[in-house]
């Protein structure tokens, strides 16, 4: 096949100057096996970023493969204007999998779809146009939810009426530290002095991912929700990154606060890597869209769904969620241990596989270290590991692996950032 600058100078001409690669030099990437992504000489690499949090079972999972393979070969796409029971089953298992009433699905190809449809039913159902979301937030790029979206480096003029973002309740950085009520101030703050009293929708991550892996302060979520229900909104939970069981404990990142949704979006982890969103509401709400005639060509499409019921399955059987906090607690404590020896690391968070690990040049007054989560970056992948960055600043590095991540793998990357840390 081609080599890496070969890849790179078509990609220069034919692509959008918008699409980033990581790395100072690329990496190419043929094939993947469950954790693990080969170059072009075969060279294996640790996939500790999951193609962004989204490949939960692991790359080419056979049972995936074959659901997938068996689906292709009969139909590939018929619309939901037939009937097809992949379609109806997948709807089936994943009701199953969410509390209460919420049992309605809508099938995208995107998070950016879902959460759009997410904020368009809102709307609808409240009769209200303002939605808040949080700042630090990413929640797609489509004109809604491009709004919604809350990034440092998001550097877009679209005009966006309606869309508050509020104080975002980091731990680490929030100007209330861990106090979640007095970040909820903020949300009635919004209310208060930028809308008519009644808003659509509170929307929001359990963890923010693009953000840097910022778990929300205690006691924040719940508060919001009352907050927004006084003012006759909606709570959505964008589950796109933290569902599927990444965060362990709960299959659910909004499990951990004790808050159930009205309207949950999902994406990334549901199909492994192909293409698939989704939005489950309860049937109170979904009733809006009657006679509406919302209408997606893809969403649903047979071999989406037949992959995402065969990741259900794979994730039960292989009790992946349950890897998820094993494996997880095990590589936050070897992370948290290199905190205690190396003061370039200034915060170590995150549950489950998907943890964060934020860098600065001065704890105590947290100055982002920028070049050096670039040069680590590098440094790790020379070792044989992939993972991710976001956050703010850019600082923090984001470890989201497949599921099915082992203590060895665990070892392999705290190793590598040992090593790394330890010549600079
Ligand atoms: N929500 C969250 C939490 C995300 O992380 C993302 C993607 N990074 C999205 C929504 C948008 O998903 P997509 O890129 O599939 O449109």
């Amino acid at each position: 096949g081609p080599t890496a600058d070969e890849i790179l100078a078509k990609r220069k001409e034919y692509l959008s100057p918008s699409i980033l690669h990581l790395y100072k030099n690329p990496v190419n990437i043929v094939e993947g096996k469950r954790q693990y992504l080969f170059d072009e000489n075969g060279r294996r690499y640790v996939d500790a970023f999951g193609g962004i949090a989204t490949v939960c079972c692991g790359h080419c999972h056979p049972d995936v493969v074959e659901a997938i393979v068996n689906q292709t070969t009969k139909l590939q796409h018929s619309t939901v204007l037939y009937l097809n029971h992949a379609i109806a089953d997948f709807a089936q298992a994943l009701a199953s999998k969410l509390p209460g009433n919420l049992k309605v699905v809508f099938f995208t190809n995107s998070g950016s779809e879902a959460n759009e449809l997410a904020m368009l039913i809102a709307r609808l159902y409240t009769g209200c146009h303002d939605i808040i979301s949080l700042r630090n937030a990413y929640h797609g790029n489509a004109a809604g939810t491009m709004g919604a979206t809350a990034q440092s480096i998001w550097k877009f003029n679209v005009v966006q009426s309606g869309i508050h973002h509020a104080l975002n309740p980091d731990p680490y950085r929030g100007i209330f530290g861990s106090d979640g009520e007095k970040y909820a101030g903020d949300v009635q703050d919004i209310i208060n002095f930028g809308t008519s009293g009644h808003v659509a929708a509170f929307m929001s991550e359990a963890i923010q991912g693009v953000g840097g892996i910022v778990e929300l302060a205690p006691g924040y979520l719940p508060a919001v929700y009352n907050t927004i229900k006084k003012a006759g909104g909606l709570f959505i939970a964008d589950e796109v990154q933290v569902g599927f069981g990444r965060t362990g404990s709960y299959f659910w990142g909004f499990e951990a606060h004790n808050v159930v949704p009205d309207i949950v979006t999902m994406a990334k982890g549901i199909g492994n890597g192909i293409p698939l969103g989704a939005v489950v509401t309860t049937p109170e709400i979904a009733e809006v869209l009657t006679h509406r005639n919302y209408f997606n060509t893809f969403g649903g499409n047979p071999v989406s769904t037949a992959a995402g019921l065969a990741v259900l399955k794979v994730i039960e059987k292989e009790h992946l969620q349950q890897n998820a906090f094993v494996v997880g607690s095990y590589l936050k404590e070897r992370l948290t241990a290199l905190k205690e020896k190396y003061d370039l690391i200034g915060d170590v968070r995150g549950r489950g596989l998907m943890l964060g690990v934020e860098l600065v040049t001065d704890r105590e007054l947290k100055i982002p270290a920028k070049t050096e989560t670039l040069h680590v970056m590098d440094q790790m992948k020379e070792l044989g590991v992939l993972i991710g960055k976001g956050g703010y600043y850019g600082n923090v590095f984001r470890i989201t692996p497949p599921l099915c991540f082992t203590k060895e793998d665990a070892d392999f990357v705290a190793d590598a950032m040992d090593l790394t840390l330890s010549r600079m």
